[in-house]
């Protein structure tokens, strides 16, 4: 018997992302795709589809976050040992890149649910003896190096991850991109739907191009321009050199460089976007291409503290396979117990910040958490923008903030941001009490989410295309108070299941903090007082948000409009 029986007897579809949050001990994952696809397979796990994920092993992880006294953050490698939770599989592939064989070999990870499920992931890895201890490395570090290392990953991603689910017997039915980083497997698929050159007239294409657009799937994350990952061609030729005809390429991905995010739109025949205005963002940056909007879910048991789970369970039993059954929340949950769930988990993040930072937080005090990727446009600095005006509004009203979130090694920008919250945290002092966790991961993600009592989201518009942290907070009680863009757009009810700020338009950072700040001191902390009322809000948020924003219900969209068309 070999270990894939039992996951190779049925068509599957192939989930192909390049990071993906399994479980906290491994860091194949930087932020937000990778808990997204992490809880993709979660719900496929729960639902029983039949899916294989893709991934590369990320040996070295993305990076350790270390912070110094003055604020800046250190990265160090976050060596994981795949063999401590994966076995390797017994297949080998080769790709040709620079003209020299790379060997891919790879893991098999089988992502257990907390019901019956089980579903394979395959991490490809080059740590292979026959490969040069450059080719090594390239499935070492997510998104590190040049772009020819991106490429290289990409190449290996793509190509090899495609020809690695042949070779070990998997029948691929679909091939779902999560974002473009995986877009080479179209042009590996192309490869094996080429039509015989005596059929051919001249001038026309090889490749049976609609019948590879049946095969495949895309859903895009990026609403800006400049994050979609662009390789030259001169770099393309050259660790690629003829894998496919240049000008079917350029056809396909481009004249000026090769852009992932063009391959993969002309290469799937279902393509979406990840919350509605995303979507219509998207549509308007690449006029022509049809693209739906399946907006993001959070998994429902990964993400709720295990007292709303004992709740849930308690009160509406069959929630983590149905979570729509939260819809009654309202109506089921006795306001008390709901209240004892959260202070439950606002104990256990309070345990945590003390542990971290020695700061001892408040359990009655109102808390502000803020966690997310620290680069510009999230502008983690917005409430910090009137220091005078946010200490007034404590010495009246008191209440702490939780800060946590990595920057990009290469992102000077978010590395500042990181330094002036520290900046901002020692002016503060003795008015309000701020702490900024180091080390952002899923665990520390699932103790603030459920812990703080409001969610704080502030990006600049319209930039976040969707964000997922909000909705793992509604399945933990806790309302959000957010800037209108992303999926807030559709699960804002203002006062019933969070607080908007400022309109829908597009951002003016003065007006954004204004609004903030209004918000905070005549609705949100005025509102705290009056426990009644705010468990009201914190049930709106579950019954409205946690029944609808859940990846159950992203999942069965995929299946019937993109998996089974
Ligand atoms: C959920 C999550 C994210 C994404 O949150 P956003 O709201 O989309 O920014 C990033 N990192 C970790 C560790 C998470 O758990």
């Amino acid at each position: 018997m070999s270990m894939l029986d039992g996951f190779t007897h049925e068509p599957r579809i192939a989930y192909f992302s390049m990071e993906i949050a399994l479980q906290n001990e491994i860091p194949t994952y930087s932020g937000g795709l990778g808990v997204l696809a992490g809880d993709t397979m979660r719900s496929a796990t729960d639902l029983e589809l039949p899916m294989v994920a893709v991934t590369l092993v990320s040996r070295a992880g993305y990076f350790c976050q270390t912070i110094d006294a003055d604020g800046r953050q250190k990265e160090t490698p976050m060596q994981w040992q795949p063999g401590d939770y994966a076995t390797p599989l017994n297949a080998k592939i080769a790709v040709i890149i620079e003209n020299r064989t790379v060997w891919v070999c790879a893991w098999l990870y089988i992502l257990q649910g907390h019901m019956n499920g089980r579903q394979p992931i395959v991490l490809l890895d080059t740590n292979v003896a026959e490969n040069s201890s450059e080719d090594r490395k390239i499935t070492d570090t997510l998104y590190g190096g040049d772009s020819a290392y991106r490429l290289k990953q990409e190449i290996i991603l793509g190509i090899g991850g495609v020809r690695l689910l042949q070779a070990l017997g998997f029948e691929i039915r679909q091939y779902h991109m999560n974002e473009g980083h995986s877009a080479l497997l179209g042009v590996e698929l192309l490869r094996r739907f080429q039509y015989p050159n005596e059929d051919l007239r001249p001038g026309e294409s090889p490749y049976d191009i609609p019948r590879v657009r049946e095969l495949c799937c895309f859903t895009t994350h990026t609403p800006v321009d400049a994050g979609h990952d662009r390789f030259p061609y001169d770099l393309v030729n050259r660790l690629l050199s003829d894998f496919i005809d240049t000008a079917t390429l350029k056809h396909l991905a481009g004249d000026e460089s090769l852009n992932m995010t063009r391959l993969a739109l002309n290469l799937s025949e279902h393509v979406n976007g990840v919350a509605k205005r995303h979507a219509e963002v998207s549509r308007k940056m690449f006029p022509g291409y049809r693209v739906k909007a399946v907006t993001n879910g959070v998994h429902p048991y990964t993400w709720s503290s295990p007292g709303f789970v004992k709740l849930y369970d308690q009160h509406l039993p069959g929630w983590c396979h149905e979570p729509e059954l939260l819809v009654r929340a309202d109506g089921c949950l006795p306001d008390n117990d709901v209240l004892e769930a959260h202070q439950r988990a606002k104990i256990l993040l309070i345990d945590k910040i003390r542990t971290l930072t020695g700061v001892s937080f408040d359990s009655q005090l109102p808390t502000l958490g803020f966690a997310r990727r620290m680069t510009a446009y999230k502008r983690p600095d917005l409430l910090f923008s009137d220091i005078e005006r946010l200490k007034s509004i404590a010495r009246n009203q008191p209440f702490q903030i939780v800060l946590a979130g990595k920057a990009h090694p290469h992102d000077q920008g978010g590395k500042q941001l990181i330094e002036m919250l520290h900046r901002h945290a020692r002016e503060l002092s003795g008015v309000i009490g701020m702490v900024f966790l180091p080390g952002y991961d899923m665990d520390i993600a699932r103790l603030m989410v459920a812990g703080v009592d409001v969610w704080l989201n502030t990006p600049l518009r319209p930039m976040e295309a969707s964000g997922t942290s909000g909705m793992k907070a509604a399945f933990n009680g806790v309302p959000n108070l957010s800037v209108l863009d992303g999926w807030w757009l559709e699960g804002c009810i203002e006062g019933v299941t969070g607080w908007a700020v400022g309109d829908s338009m597009e951002s003016e950072n003065g007006n954004d903090a204004a609004a903030l700040y209004n918000k905070l001191e005549q609705v949100v902390l005025p509102l705290y007082q009056n426990q009644a009322a705010w468990v009201k809000v914190m049930k709106g948020a579950i019954c409205k948000n946690a029944s609808f924003f859940n990846s159950h219900r992203m999942m069965r969209r995929y299946t019937t409009e993109a998996y089974i068309r």
